[in-house]
């Protein structure tokens, strides 16, 4: 059986990932992601009702086009997890392709969740929840495992698939966090078994690869975000907290320390609505009691114009905007948009880190320099990052031991990064360790 890899998209850029394995005639898809940056070039589109052809020319979705090269039938679309950068182009895409998604329950509930929100295609691929270390046959050849691990979002997966000539894993995003703060740590018992067993290609991140040691466990930052919040119990300044909606270990820690102070969470905006409730709904987070979550933009103006009236240490509002995004709910109080009012010596914190684009650092600039003048007191980066650094990849490489590796999740500038590493364990590049292109194909066996 001949196996080759095809790199569909997020190999030139950071976004957009999609991969495909072809195995004889067999092809299995792994992702269908969306390139965020590029959408926020064209703030006049409405995704849901823009055709894949003009996303594709824009940058935005995976140019799927590449997969009439190749000979075969895909069999399987999986997705590795929740983040748009991985299943936001399945609405688009999918419905070219007569196999069933598959992916960890919660993130086979988002994904169902988009494609409801289509209004351009009709896609109607069954959707298939895989738990954790339980297997899917696709064939008689080939089969399928989704390995527990952690990430920034809950329910993230390392997608092993099972050929004749060897696993093949693909580890897009991962974090080997061995105590999370919320679910288990990655399943290394099963991760070495895959290994012993025989790996044919790792195709893998290369996010930090060049940050030194060990990526911090997310406990890290639960201890920052619980630090700061903590130390003003007795302030009676608004307290208001942005982070990633779909960081859902980081909501329930923000949560908790709120509610640790006497101060009611409020978790505000359509997203926080979409990924929290989801996640309380399916039984993967307990939020405090005292927790409420309004999503409805007109209920959250009604909130606001509520709590500002009240005593302002009454609740803490979770809201996104930490980006400074154009009509994110801390951008509009920014500006004044929203009944909310900054007074002097608010509290503004930021669990997030800057997404390192030019438009982002702008946005954010602007954004601080409006609450600032308001009086805010603005504290960044209390924040842990959700990808492994050098020294877990160099762990998780000598776990799996396979026979070619292909860095991903990035352009070259940032894939290459992974080359020091691989040298090191004994790689040559163009022989056993490869750099992808979008369009390109590399024949592993
Ligand atoms: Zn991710």
């Amino acid at each position: 059986m001949d196996i080759e890899v095809l790199a569909v998209g997020g190999y030139n850029e950071f976004g957009r990932n999609m991969t495909a394995v072809r195995c004889g005639k067999e092809i299995v898809i792994i992702d269908m992601g969306i390139r965020l940056d590029s959408l926020m070039m064209h703030p006049e589109i409405e995704m849901e009702n823009t055709h894949s052809l003009d996303l594709i020319e824009m940058g935005v979705i995976p140019d799927d086009t590449v997969m009439n090269q190749i000979e075969g039938t895909v069999k399987a679309i999986v997705l590795s997890h929740g983040h748009l950068d991985h299943l936001g182009a399945v609405p688009k895409l999918a419905h070219r392709y007569n196999a069933p998604i598959i992916g960890t329950p919660y993130t086979i509930e988002l994904v169902r969740q988009q494609i409801e929100g289509e209004k351009k295609f009709g896609v109607n691929n069954k959707l298939y929840p895989l738990k954790y270390s339980q297997r899917y046959t696709i064939s008689n050849t080939l089969s399928l495992e989704l390995v527990r691990t952690q990430h920034s979002i809950i329910d993230t997966a390392t997608v092993v698939l099972y050929t004749p000539k060897g696993a093949i894993v693909y580890a897009l995003d991962f974090k080997l966090d061995r105590n999370p703060v919320l679910g288990e740590p990655p399943d290394f018992a099963k991760l070495h078994k895959i290994g012993k067993e025989g790996v044919l290609c790792l195709i893998t991140e290369a996010t930090n690869v060049n940050r030194k040691g060990r990526c911090p466990s997310e406990q890290l930052a639960k201890s920052m975000v619980r630090d700061v919040m903590t130390s003003y119990e007795d302030d009676k300044n608004a307290l208001i907290v942005s982070t990633f909606a779909s960081h859902i270990a980081r909501v329930k820690t923000i949560a908790e320390c709120a509610h640790e102070i006497g101060r009611k969470p409020l978790l505000l905006g359509r997203s926080m609505e979409r990924y929290c409730s989801t996640a309380e709904q399916m039984k993967y987070v307990r939020f405090p009691d005292t927790t409420s979550i309004f999503g409805n933009r007109r209920v959250v103006e009604r909130t606001l114009r509520r709590i500002i009236k009240g005593p302002r240490d009454e609740y803490v509002p979770i809201v996104t905007g930490h980006q400074g995004e154009p009509g994110s709910i801390l951008t509009r109080i920014a500006q004044k948009d929203t009944p909310y009012r900054i007074e002097k010596g608010d509290k503004i914190m930021i669990s997030a880190q800057l997404i390192p684009n030019d438009m982002n650092r702008a946005q954010r600039y602007r954004m601080f320099t409006m609450l600032s003048q308001q009086g805010g007191r603005i504290f960044d980066e209390l924040h842990v990052s959700g990808h492994a650094y050098c020294e877990d990849h160099y762990e998780f490489l000598n776990m799996l031991n396979p026979q070619f590796v292909i860095a991903a999740h990035g352009g070259v500038n940032l894939t290459s990064e992974y080359l020091n590493l691989a040298t090191d364990c004994g790689y040559t590049l163009n022989k056993d360790f490869f750099l992808m292109a979008n369009g390109q194909r590399q024949k592993l066996a």
